[in-house]
């Protein structure tokens, strides 16, 4: 058992990505004098496997939180535009109600953890293996006390896997690789979504950076016999032609099932841990975010567990309904190509689809009805 002050700690957060750094940001936004312990496996800045999009969402949380959020984008350009390309090529091009970032996760990360400690957070570089529950909290790798521990240690999370969290249900999983690119084929203001029915549900991207590199990649669900590397890279250049990627790596992304196994007792989990990554959409930052926000304001409270999964139905809830009902739903997909119609015809509809894929938006009439409309001309063209 640890006795020295400095093996115990009111908070230990496992993983200094977005989850975790916003986590102890925030639980030291509730309590300016808790002791709080980041721990990571690797060195600060470290490259993260990314589309390295940001919602304005995230940035949302992050501005609540006092953290500058032109010092977390510097160097990088606002993204206004977006074009989709439905699975059978309908295309629909907008501005966003609001522009998105796109900053590589090295330098985001690094600077999320530069205002974590900023706040008074202590960051150690060391790999979690275990975590045993004691009667006032928990011991990590036996040589570190935390009264609450986050886990925010990513896909493969250790502490979810440790704390007996519910494994996802099958079919919840995708892969996706990424890269960079110094073509420029592309307006540099755009972001690019071209899907495909070839191994739908997929699609490939392009998100440039604003320094005249874009990060591209391509991704899909997982498979029970999973897609090779050569086989994703071979996708993608079909996708993007003209764009050789360097530094391409993969990653896997654990999506949302809906109602997301977050916790026990006095060990929570955040973002990728807590299998918080939007099944329509891949995005996982804004959820880090806003998961590390509401773990890190719980870890201060009496009962964490249940205030935590109390805050996360009420910010979260309904969303992440629509969103697995909508991944169903879309495992055919006509009703993309319909969604990127109504997107394309009417201003609303495009709003609400970023609301759904990339904030918290549910579907709403706009959507629906605009959907209904392109239907209903549809039909009207099959019958004359
Ligand atoms: C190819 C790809 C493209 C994506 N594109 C986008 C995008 O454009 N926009 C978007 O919003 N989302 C995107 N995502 C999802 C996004 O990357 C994740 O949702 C996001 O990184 C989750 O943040 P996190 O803090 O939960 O985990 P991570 O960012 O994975 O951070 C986890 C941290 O935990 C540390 N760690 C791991 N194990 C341990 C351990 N045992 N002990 C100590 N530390 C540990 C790691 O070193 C790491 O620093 C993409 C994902 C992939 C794979």
């Amino acid at each position: 058992m640890p006795t020295s002050r400095d093996a115990e700690w009111d908070l230990v957060v496992v993983g200094a990505g977005p989850a975790g750094s916003t986590a102890a940001i925030a639980a030291l936004r509730a309590d300016p004098a808790a002791r709080v312990l980041m721990l990571d496996a690797a060195d600060f800045p470290r490259d993260k496997v990314c589309g390295d999009g940001v919602a304005p969402h995230a940035m949302d949380v992050l501005t609540y939180l006092g953290v500058d959020v032109a010092e977390l984008t510097a160097g990088t350009s606002p993204i206004g535009e977006l074009r989709l390309t439905s699975p059978r090529g309908m295309t629909a091009t907008r501005r966003f109600a609001r522009p998105a970032s796109v900053v590589p996760r090295a330098l985001l990360d690094a600077r999320l953890v530069h205002a974590a400690r900023a706040a008074g957070a202590v960051l150690r570089r060391h790999r979690v293996r275990t975590l045993i529950p004691v009667r006032d909290g928990v011991d990590i790798d036996g040589a570190i006390h935390a009264r609450t521990v986050i886990g925010a240690d990513g896909a493969e999370s250790v502490v979810r896997r440790q704390c007996g969290a519910r494994n996802a249900p099958a079919g919840t999983t995708a892969i996706a690789l990424r890269g960079y690119t110094s073509a420029e084929p592309w307006p540099a203001g755009q972001q690019r979504l071209v899907m495909t029915t070839a191994h739908w549900p997929a699609y490939a991207w392009v998100f440039p950076v604003g320094d005249g590199t874009a990060n591209v990649g391509y991704g899909e669900l997982n498979r029970a016999t999973s897609s090779t590397r050569a086989q994703l890279t071979e996708r993608l250049h079909e996708l993007l032609p003209g764009c050789p990627p360097v530094a391409l790596r993969g990653h896997r992304l654990p999506l949302s099932p809906g109602r997301p196994d977050v916790g026990h007792g006095r060990v929570l989990l955040a973002g990728d841990a807590a299998s918080l990554i939007n099944p329509l959409t891949g995005e996982g930052i804004y959820y880090a975010v806003l998961s590390g926000f509401l773990a890190g304001s719980a870890a201060m409270t009496a009962e964490p567990a249940d205030w935590y999964r109390r805050s996360l139905r009420h910010q979260l809830g309904r969303h992440l309904r629509h969103t697995d009902a909508l991944a169903r739903l879309t495992r055919t997909p006509w009703l993309v190509d319909l969604a990127t119609t109504a997107a394309r015809d009417h201003r609303r509809a495009f709003d609400d689809l970023v609301e759904i894929g990339l904030g918290a938006g549910t579907v709403r009439a706009p959507l629906a009805a605009a959907m209904l409309t392109t239907l209903a001309r549809r039909s009207r063209r099959h019958v004359d």
